[in-house]
C-alpha cells in the first residue's frame, strides 16, 4: 500500500515528467531550420511564405504549410520582404508565445496536480471516515455494555473450605446487610476488601457469595476490561461503576485481576491505565464509609500493585486466598459430585489432588463424569478419576503435583519454614505443604532482628533438606529470591549493614549469619522437625496452634 507521502512524490514526478515533454514538444515544434539566401529567395519568389519574424538577429519565417525556418537578419532585403509578407517586428515575440504556452501549461499541469490530490484526499478521507466511525463502533460497544448489577444466588454454603476467609469475610456481609447500624455507631469499616490467591481459588465466588449473602446487587468488572487503547474510556467506565454502585447501595463492586489496572506506576507509562487507576483512587476516596458500597478486588500478584492501592481507606483489608487443603479438596470434590451417581471415596482423590485449586477439581470430576459415560457407565468410580489427572494436569500446568519422594522432601522443607515461623515469632496462621501462610504484615516500622527473622524462615526450608538430604532442591527458589530481596533491602536502603553505605558483601553476610543460626537451630531440634513433618505428610498442613502443642510437647 502507498502511503500519502509516496503518493505525493509519484504525482509529482509524473507532473514534471509531462511538463517536461511538452516543453521538449513545443520546442521542437518551435524549432526552425536554417535556410540560406537561395532558398529563402525560392520561397519569397514562389510567395511560399506567410509571415515573418524578427527574432534578434534572425527572421523566423513561417511557410503556408505551417513549416518554420529561420535566416539571418543581415543577408535578407526587409523592404523587398515587407512588400511580399506581413513582418511582424515585436522582438521576441517566440520567447514571449513559448513563456505564455510555458504558462498555460503549467497552469494545466498544476491543475491536474490538483485534480489528483483533491481525488486523493476524497480518498484519504473517506478511509478516515470509516476508521472514526470503526472506532466509535468500538468505543460505543464497550460503553453500551451496560453496567449492570447482578442478582447473586451464591451463598457461603456453596464455597467448600476457606472457612477462615468466609469468617473475615461475614461482619462485611452484616454491614452490606444494614449499613445504617452501623453508621449510627459510627463504626468505619473497610471501603475495599483485596482478595490475594492463586487462579481459581474461588476469589470470585466468595465475591459472589458475600453479595448472595448479603443479599445486595453485585457489580462485576475486569480490570483488564478497563484498560482500553483509548485514553480517557477506563476512566469515564469506573467514574460510571461507582456512580451506579452508589446508586443501588448497598452493592458490591467486584473488580477481578486489579493488578491490570493497579500495577506500580513508573517504568514504562501507560497512560490510559494510569488515568484509569487515579479515577479509581479518586472514587475510592471521594465516597464516605458508610455509602453502603463496598469494593471487593482481586488478585494474585499483590506484590505488583501500586502502593497506593493498599494504602489506608483503600484496600486496606487482604484476605488471602490459598489453594485448599486436603480436608477443603474434599469438600469441593463432595460439592460437584452432589446430583453424580459415583462409588468414589472422595478421601482418596482428595489424596492424589494436591496442589488443585477449587477450579481445577471441579474440572477434574467434570472429565471424570465424562470417562464414565465414555465406558458406557453411567456410575463414576475411582478409576475414572485416576484416568483423566494427569489429563486435567496437563491442561492446567501450573498446577502443582508431586510424586511421592517430592512429597516427603517439600514436607519436610515446608515444616522446617513452619517450625521456625513459631520459634522466631514471625507472623503465620498455617503452613501447608504448598503454601506457607506466612503475613507479610505492613508494619511502619521494623526493626533489623524482627526482618532477620524472616529471612530465617524463607532460608528454614533448604537449610532442613542439607541437613537431611545432603542435598538442595528447586523448591528453594521463591524463598530464596525473598530473602535475598530483604537482605539487599536492608543493606542498601535501612542501612543495616556493617556499613551505612551499601555494601555487597553485606547482604550475603546477613545471608550467611541467618542460615548459620537457622542451621544450629534445626540440627538441635530435629526431631521436633520429623514429627511436624509426619504431621505435614499425614494432613498436608500445620495450624500455628498444632505447632505449639507439638514444641510445648518436646521442650
Ligand atoms: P478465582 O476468582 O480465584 O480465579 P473463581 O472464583 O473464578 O476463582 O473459581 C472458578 C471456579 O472454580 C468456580 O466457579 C467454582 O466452580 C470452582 N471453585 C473454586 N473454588 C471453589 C470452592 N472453594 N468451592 C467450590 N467451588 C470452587
Amino acid at each position: 500500500m502507498l502511503n500519502f507521502k509516496n503518493k505525493k512524490l509519484i504525482y509529482s514526478v509524473i507532473a514534471l515528467v509531462i511538463l517536461l515533454a511538452l516543453f521538449a514538444f513545443a520546442y521542437v515544434k518551435n524549432q526552425a531550420s536554417s535556410i540560406n539566401y537561395e532558398t529563402y529567395q525560392l520561397l519569397l519568389d514562389t510567395n511560399d511564405i506567410q509571415s515573418a519574424t524578427i527574432d534578434g538577429d534572425e527572421i523566423i519565417l513561417k511557410t503556408k504549410n505551417g513549416t518554420k525556418y529561420k535566416i539571418v537578419k543581415d543577408g535578407v532585403d526587409i523592404k523587398e520582404l515587407i512588400k511580399k509578407v506581413p513582418l511582424n517586428i515585436a522582438e521576441n515575440s517566440t520567447f514571449v508565445s513559448d513563456l505564455a504556452s510555458g504558462v498555460i501549461l503549467f497552469i494545466m499541469i498544476f491543475a491536474f496536480i490538483l485534480y489528483l490530490r483533491k481525488k486523493d484526499m476524497q480518498a484519504r478521507s473517506k478511509m478516515e471516515e470509516k476508521r472514526t466511525k470503526q472506532q466509535a463502533f468500538d468505543i460505543d460497544s464497550f460503553m453500551s455494555t451496560p453496567i449492570k448489577p447482578v442478582v447473586s444466588n451464591i451463598t457461603f454454603k456453596d464455597v467448600a473450605g476457606i472457612s477462615e476467609v468466609k469468617e473475615e469475610l461475614t461482619e462485611i456481609v452484616d454491614f452490606l446487610r444494614n449499613p445504617s447500624k452501623y453508621k449510627n455507631f459510627g463504626i468505619k469499616l473497610p471501603k475495599g476488601v483485596l482478595l490475594v490467591g492463586p487462579p481459581g481459588v474461588g476469589k470470585t465466588m466468595i465475591a459472589k457469595a458475600v453479595a448472595g449473602e448479603a443479599n445486595v446487587p453485585f457489580f462485576y468488572q475486569s480490570g483488564s476490561s478497563f484498560v482500553q487503547i483509548y485514553v480517557g474510556i477506563g476512566a469515564k467506565r469506573v467514574r460510571e461503576l461507582f456512580a451506579y454502585a452508589k446508586k443501588y447501595a448497598p452493592s458490591i463492586i467486584f473488580i477481578d485481576e486489579i493488578d491490570a489496572v493497579g500495577k506500580a506506576r513508573g517504568g514504562l507509562r501507560n497512560d490510559e491505565r494510569e488515568s484509569t487507576l487515579n479515577q479509581l483512587l479518586s472514587e475510592m476516596d471521594g465516597f464516605e464509609d458508610s455509602s453502603g458500597v463496598i469494593i471487593i478486588a482481586a488478585t494474585n500478584k499483590i506484590e505488583v500493585l501500586d502502593e497506593a492501592l493498599l494504602r489506608s481507606g483503600r484496600f486496606d483489608r487482604r484476605v488471602f486466598v490459598s489453594l485448599p487443603d486436603k480436608i477443603e479438596r474434599e469438600a469441593i470434590i463432595n460439592i460437584y459430585l452432589k446430583d453424580k451417581k459415583h462409588k468414589v471415596n472422595t478421601k482418596n482423590i482428595a489424596e492424589i489432588t494436591v496442589g488443585f485449586s477449587g477450579a481445577a477439581l471441579s474440572t477434574l470430576v467434570n472429565e471424570a463424569a465424562i470417562n464414565a459415560l465414555k465406558r458406557g457407565s453411567r456410575v463414576i468410580e475411582e478409576s475414572d478419576f485416576y484416568a483423566v489427572r494427569d489429563k486435567v494436569l496437563l491442561g492446567k500446568k501450573k498446577i502443582l503435583s508431586f510424586s511421592n519422594e517430592e512429597k516427603d522432601i517439600q514436607a519436610l522443607y515446608q515444616s522446617a519454614k513452619a517450625l521456625c515461623a513459631y520459634w522466631y515469632d514471625v507472623s503465620f496462621d498455617k503452613v501447608s505443604i504448598v503454601s506457607d501462610g506466612i503475613k507479610d504484615i505492613d508494619k511502619e516500622i521494623e526493626s533489623r532482628s524482627e526482618m532477620l527473622s524472616k529471612i530465617k524462615v524463607y532460608l528454614a526450608g533448604m537449610t532442613a533438606t542439607e541437613l537431611f538430604y545432603q542435598d538442595k532442591f528447586s523448591n528453594a527458589l521463591n524463598d530464596l529470591q525473598k530473602a535475598k530481596d530483604l537482605a539487599n533491602l536492608m543493606v542498601e536502603k535501612y542501612g543495616m549493614g556493617n556499613s551505612i553505605y551499601p555494601n555487597k558483601l553485606d547482604s550475603s553476610n546477613i545471608l550467611e549469619e541467618a542460615k548459620d543460626d537457622v542451621k544450629k537451630f534445626l540440627e538441635r531440634y530435629k526431631d521436633a522437625l520429623k514429627t511436624i513433618k509426619e504431621k505435614m505428610l499425614k494432613d498436608e498442613i500445620v495450624t500455628k496452634e498444632e505447632l505449639k502443642s507439638i514444641v510445648n510437647e518436646i521442650f
